[in-house]
Protein backbone atom coordinates (compact mmCIF):
# COMPACT_ATOMS: atom_id res chain seq x y z
CA UNK A 1 0.00 0.00 0.00
CA UNK A 2 1.01 3.62 -0.60
CA UNK A 3 0.70 6.22 2.24
CA UNK A 4 -2.40 9.13 2.01
CA UNK A 5 -1.18 11.88 0.66
CA UNK A 6 0.96 14.49 2.87
CA UNK A 7 2.63 17.94 2.89
CA UNK A 8 6.13 17.81 3.57
CA UNK A 9 8.43 19.81 5.12
CA UNK A 10 12.34 20.29 5.15
CA UNK A 11 13.76 22.33 7.72
CA UNK A 12 17.28 23.13 8.63
CA UNK A 13 17.22 24.65 11.96
CA UNK A 14 15.37 23.54 15.51
CA UNK A 15 13.84 26.46 15.20
CA UNK A 16 11.98 26.34 11.95
CA UNK A 17 11.00 22.94 12.90
CA UNK A 18 9.19 24.10 16.23
CA UNK A 19 7.50 26.91 13.85
CA UNK A 20 6.73 24.41 11.82
CA UNK A 21 5.19 22.40 14.17
CA UNK A 22 3.61 25.41 16.15
CA UNK A 23 1.57 26.46 12.87
CA UNK A 24 0.93 22.68 10.75
CA UNK A 25 -2.48 21.11 12.02
CA UNK A 26 -1.88 17.61 12.35
CA UNK A 27 1.94 17.07 11.45
CA UNK A 28 4.43 14.34 12.27
CA UNK A 29 8.44 14.52 12.76
CA UNK A 30 10.02 12.19 10.70
CA UNK A 31 13.19 11.17 11.80
CA UNK A 32 14.65 7.42 11.11
CA UNK A 33 11.61 6.65 9.58
CA UNK A 34 11.82 3.12 10.56
CA UNK A 35 8.35 3.08 12.37
CA UNK A 36 6.47 5.88 11.33
CA UNK A 37 6.99 4.96 7.37
CA UNK A 38 5.58 1.43 7.67
CA UNK A 39 2.67 2.70 9.95
CA UNK A 40 2.62 5.52 6.99
CA UNK A 41 2.15 2.76 4.22
CA UNK A 42 -0.32 0.75 5.93
CA UNK A 43 -2.34 3.61 6.45
CA UNK A 44 -2.05 3.74 10.26
CA UNK A 45 -1.40 6.75 10.41
CA UNK A 46 -2.35 9.27 8.35
CA UNK A 47 -1.01 12.99 9.19
CA UNK A 48 -1.68 15.71 6.78
CA UNK A 49 1.92 17.03 7.29
CA UNK A 50 5.58 15.73 7.43
CA UNK A 51 8.29 16.96 9.08
CA UNK A 52 11.98 15.76 7.78
CA UNK A 53 14.38 16.45 10.54
CA UNK A 54 16.96 14.85 8.70
CA UNK A 55 18.57 18.08 6.95
CA UNK A 56 18.96 19.71 10.52
CA UNK A 57 22.34 20.30 11.01
CA UNK A 58 24.11 19.57 14.29
CA UNK A 59 21.61 17.98 15.89
CA UNK A 60 23.64 14.21 15.99
CA UNK A 61 26.13 14.85 18.45
CA UNK A 62 26.54 12.34 21.42
CA UNK A 63 28.19 13.61 24.28
CA UNK A 64 28.73 13.97 27.92
CA UNK A 65 26.38 16.25 29.96
CA UNK A 66 25.91 15.98 33.95
CA UNK A 67 28.55 12.69 34.20
CA UNK A 68 25.89 11.18 31.24
CA UNK A 69 25.16 10.80 27.94
CA UNK A 70 23.27 13.17 25.98
CA UNK A 71 22.00 12.05 23.05
CA UNK A 72 20.82 14.54 20.23
CA UNK A 73 17.43 13.85 17.88
CA UNK A 74 19.55 12.50 14.82
CA UNK A 75 22.09 10.38 16.35
CA UNK A 76 21.15 6.92 14.78
CA UNK A 77 20.71 3.82 16.86
CA UNK A 78 24.45 2.05 15.95
CA UNK A 79 26.03 5.16 16.10
CA UNK A 80 25.32 5.47 19.71
CA UNK A 81 25.98 1.15 20.34
CA UNK A 82 29.43 2.08 18.57
CA UNK A 83 30.07 4.92 20.80
CA UNK A 84 33.33 4.73 22.90
CA UNK A 85 31.66 7.18 25.44
CA UNK A 86 28.38 5.96 25.74
CA UNK A 87 30.41 2.18 26.57
CA UNK A 88 32.57 4.21 29.32
CA UNK A 89 29.78 6.26 31.06
CA UNK A 90 26.60 4.32 30.27
CA UNK A 91 27.01 0.51 29.19
CA UNK A 92 23.57 -0.55 29.49
CA UNK A 93 22.74 1.61 26.99
CA UNK A 94 24.84 -0.39 23.68
CA UNK A 95 23.86 -3.12 25.65
CA UNK A 96 20.64 -2.75 25.03
CA UNK A 97 20.66 -1.36 21.56
CA UNK A 98 22.01 -4.67 20.16
CA UNK A 99 18.58 -6.46 21.09
CA UNK A 100 16.80 -3.30 19.43
CA UNK A 101 15.52 -4.87 15.86
CA UNK A 102 18.43 -5.30 13.19
CA UNK A 103 21.60 -3.41 12.23
CA UNK A 104 20.33 -2.03 9.27
CA UNK A 105 17.57 -0.91 11.02
CA UNK A 106 19.62 0.64 13.65
CA UNK A 107 21.57 2.52 11.00
CA UNK A 108 18.86 4.67 10.44
CA UNK A 109 16.20 5.01 13.09
CA UNK A 110 17.10 7.22 16.22
CA UNK A 111 17.27 6.85 19.69
CA UNK A 112 14.96 9.55 20.25
CA UNK A 113 12.58 8.16 17.55
CA UNK A 114 12.28 5.23 19.58
CA UNK A 115 11.69 7.19 22.65
CA UNK A 116 8.83 9.37 20.96
CA UNK A 117 7.59 5.97 19.70
CA UNK A 118 6.83 4.66 23.14
CA UNK A 119 6.09 1.14 21.80
CA UNK A 120 5.44 -0.86 25.03
CA UNK A 121 7.67 -3.73 23.51
CA UNK A 122 10.94 -1.06 23.34
CA UNK A 123 14.28 -1.40 24.70
CA UNK A 124 14.93 2.02 25.07
CA UNK A 125 12.02 3.72 26.95
CA UNK A 126 13.00 0.88 29.89
CA UNK A 127 16.36 1.64 30.09
CA UNK A 128 15.78 5.44 30.36
CA UNK A 129 13.30 4.80 33.43
CA UNK A 130 15.53 1.67 34.72
CA UNK A 131 18.20 4.93 34.53
CA UNK A 132 15.61 7.74 35.86
CA UNK A 133 16.42 9.69 32.40
CA UNK A 134 15.00 12.44 31.15
CA UNK A 135 14.13 14.05 27.64
CA UNK A 136 14.26 17.72 26.37
CA UNK A 137 11.72 19.22 24.20
CA UNK A 138 11.83 21.83 22.34
CA UNK A 139 8.89 24.13 21.26
CA UNK A 140 8.12 27.60 19.97
CA UNK A 141 7.48 28.15 23.92
CA UNK A 142 11.31 27.03 24.49
CA UNK A 143 12.40 24.01 26.00
CA UNK A 144 11.35 21.85 29.01
CA UNK A 145 12.30 18.73 30.24
CA UNK A 146 10.25 15.43 30.67
CA UNK A 147 11.86 12.73 33.63
CA UNK A 148 11.24 9.43 32.07
CA UNK A 149 8.93 8.75 35.02
CA UNK A 150 6.61 11.10 33.37
CA UNK A 151 7.33 10.50 29.88
CA UNK A 152 5.50 7.41 28.41
CA UNK A 153 1.44 8.17 29.51
CA UNK A 154 0.10 4.90 27.48
CA UNK A 155 0.83 2.75 24.49
CA UNK A 156 3.05 4.61 22.04
CA UNK A 157 1.44 8.34 23.63
CA UNK A 158 4.12 10.19 25.47
CA UNK A 159 3.95 13.64 27.45
CA UNK A 160 5.04 15.27 24.32
CA UNK A 161 3.02 17.92 23.17
CA UNK A 162 2.38 17.69 19.29
CA UNK A 163 4.21 21.04 18.74
CA UNK A 164 6.96 19.69 20.97
CA UNK A 165 10.42 18.38 19.18
CA UNK A 166 12.56 15.83 21.25
CA UNK A 167 15.83 17.38 20.98
CA UNK A 168 18.06 15.30 23.17
CA UNK A 169 17.90 12.21 25.20
CA UNK A 170 20.03 11.94 28.82
CA UNK A 171 20.66 8.78 29.90
CA UNK A 172 22.87 9.40 33.74
CA UNK A 173 26.06 7.59 34.40
CA UNK A 174 25.36 4.18 35.21
CA UNK A 175 28.53 2.20 36.97
CA UNK A 176 26.33 0.05 38.88
CA UNK A 177 25.45 -3.32 38.40
CA UNK A 178 23.43 -3.52 34.87
CA UNK A 179 21.31 -6.04 32.31
CA UNK A 180 19.04 -6.36 29.90
CA UNK A 181 16.88 -10.09 28.86
CA UNK A 182 14.15 -10.26 26.64
CA UNK A 183 12.58 -13.04 25.00
CA UNK A 184 11.20 -12.69 21.27
CA UNK A 185 10.02 -15.18 18.83
CA UNK A 186 12.98 -14.69 16.38
CA UNK A 187 15.93 -12.84 16.46
CA UNK A 188 15.16 -8.84 16.00
CA UNK A 189 11.43 -9.32 16.92
CA UNK A 190 10.04 -6.86 19.04
CA UNK A 191 10.15 -8.47 22.67
CA UNK A 192 7.18 -10.49 24.23
CA UNK A 193 8.47 -9.66 27.06
CA UNK A 194 11.58 -8.14 28.91
CA UNK A 195 13.53 -6.93 31.85
CA UNK A 196 16.29 -4.28 32.30
CA UNK A 197 18.49 -4.11 35.77
CA UNK A 198 20.20 -1.55 37.16
CA UNK A 199 21.12 -2.11 40.72
CA UNK A 200 18.48 -2.86 42.60
CA UNK A 201 15.96 -1.25 40.11
CA UNK A 202 13.72 -2.96 37.64
CA UNK A 203 12.38 -1.87 34.49
CA UNK A 204 10.19 -3.85 32.39
CA UNK A 205 8.97 -3.81 28.93
CA UNK A 206 6.08 -5.80 26.93
CA UNK A 207 3.85 -6.29 29.57
CA UNK A 208 1.97 -2.87 30.24
CA UNK A 209 0.66 -0.10 28.13
CA UNK A 210 4.02 1.42 29.04
CA UNK A 211 7.52 0.31 30.32
CA UNK A 212 6.89 -0.06 34.30
CA UNK A 213 9.16 -0.37 37.12
CA UNK A 214 8.95 -3.50 39.29
CA UNK A 215 9.65 -4.97 42.74
CA UNK A 216 12.56 -7.46 41.96
CA UNK A 217 11.30 -9.41 44.85
CA UNK A 218 7.50 -9.50 43.11
CA UNK A 219 7.87 -8.70 39.59
CA UNK A 220 4.58 -9.46 38.61
CA UNK A 221 2.92 -8.08 41.52
CA UNK A 222 -0.22 -5.70 39.41
CA UNK A 223 0.50 -6.43 36.68
CA UNK A 224 -2.24 -7.28 33.85
CA UNK A 225 -0.33 -7.62 30.35
CA UNK A 226 -2.48 -8.28 27.53
CA UNK A 227 -2.54 -11.84 25.33
CA UNK A 228 -2.14 -11.73 21.44
CA UNK A 229 -1.47 -14.49 18.81
CA UNK A 230 2.06 -14.65 20.24
CA UNK A 231 2.09 -15.20 23.97
CA UNK A 232 -0.90 -15.36 26.51
CA UNK A 233 -0.89 -13.51 29.69
CA UNK A 234 0.11 -16.52 32.00
CA UNK A 235 2.91 -16.28 29.38
CA UNK A 236 4.33 -13.23 29.77
CA UNK A 237 3.76 -13.25 33.65
CA UNK A 238 6.04 -16.26 33.51
CA UNK A 239 8.71 -14.78 31.04
CA UNK A 240 8.63 -11.99 34.03
CA UNK A 241 9.63 -14.26 36.78
CA UNK A 242 12.21 -16.17 34.97
CA UNK A 243 13.89 -13.01 33.47
CA UNK A 244 14.13 -10.97 36.81
CA UNK A 245 15.50 -14.58 37.95
CA UNK A 246 18.26 -14.44 35.70
CA UNK A 247 19.16 -10.75 35.41
CA UNK A 248 19.51 -10.89 39.43
CA UNK A 249 21.11 -14.18 40.01
CA UNK A 250 23.79 -12.66 38.28
C1 LIG B 1 11.54 -4.91 11.45
C2 LIG B 1 11.65 -3.93 12.61
C3 LIG B 1 11.97 -4.41 13.86
C4 LIG B 1 12.07 -3.53 14.93
N1 LIG B 1 12.39 -4.04 16.15
C5 LIG B 1 12.49 -3.21 17.20
C6 LIG B 1 12.83 -3.70 18.49
O1 LIG B 1 13.08 -4.90 18.70
N2 LIG B 1 12.89 -2.81 19.52
C7 LIG B 1 12.64 -1.48 19.33
O2 LIG B 1 12.70 -0.71 20.29
N3 LIG B 1 12.35 -0.97 18.12
C8 LIG B 1 12.28 -1.80 17.05
N4 LIG B 1 11.97 -1.28 15.83
C9 LIG B 1 11.71 0.19 15.71
C10 LIG B 1 13.01 0.95 15.45
O3 LIG B 1 13.86 0.87 16.58
C11 LIG B 1 12.73 2.45 15.15
O4 LIG B 1 13.90 2.95 14.60
C12 LIG B 1 12.37 3.35 16.31
O5 LIG B 1 11.29 2.85 17.05
C13 LIG B 1 11.93 4.73 15.83
O6 LIG B 1 13.01 5.52 15.51
P1 LIG B 1 13.04 6.34 14.15
O7 LIG B 1 14.14 7.33 14.25
O8 LIG B 1 13.07 5.41 13.00
O9 LIG B 1 11.65 7.16 14.22
P2 LIG B 1 10.51 7.46 13.12
O10 LIG B 1 10.03 6.18 12.53
O11 LIG B 1 10.98 8.51 12.19
O12 LIG B 1 9.40 8.08 14.06
C14 LIG B 1 8.68 7.27 15.01
C15 LIG B 1 7.71 8.15 15.78
O13 LIG B 1 8.41 9.02 16.67
C16 LIG B 1 8.19 10.39 16.32
N5 LIG B 1 9.49 11.07 16.42
C17 LIG B 1 10.67 10.62 15.93
N6 LIG B 1 11.67 11.45 16.29
C18 LIG B 1 11.09 12.45 17.02
C19 LIG B 1 11.60 13.60 17.66
N7 LIG B 1 12.93 13.86 17.65
N8 LIG B 1 10.74 14.41 18.31
C20 LIG B 1 9.41 14.12 18.33
N9 LIG B 1 8.87 13.03 17.74
C21 LIG B 1 9.70 12.21 17.09
C22 LIG B 1 7.62 10.39 14.91
O14 LIG B 1 6.77 11.50 14.67
C23 LIG B 1 6.86 9.07 14.89
O15 LIG B 1 5.60 9.24 15.53
C24 LIG B 1 11.87 -2.13 14.73
C25 LIG B 1 11.57 -1.63 13.46
C26 LIG B 1 11.46 -2.53 12.40
C27 LIG B 1 11.14 -1.97 11.03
Amino acid sequence: MKPARFGYHAPQSVEETCQLLASLEDAKVLAGGQSLVPLLNFRLARPAHLVDINRIGNLDRIYERDGGVAVQALARQSTVEDSELAARLCPLLPAALRQVAHRVIRNRGTVCGSLAHADPASELPAVMLALNGHVVAASARGQRIIPAADLFTSVMQTALAPDELLVEAWFPGAHGKYAIAEESRRHGDFALAGAVRYGDRLALFGVAATPVMADPRDPTKGLQPSGDLEATPEFRLHLVRALTERLFAA
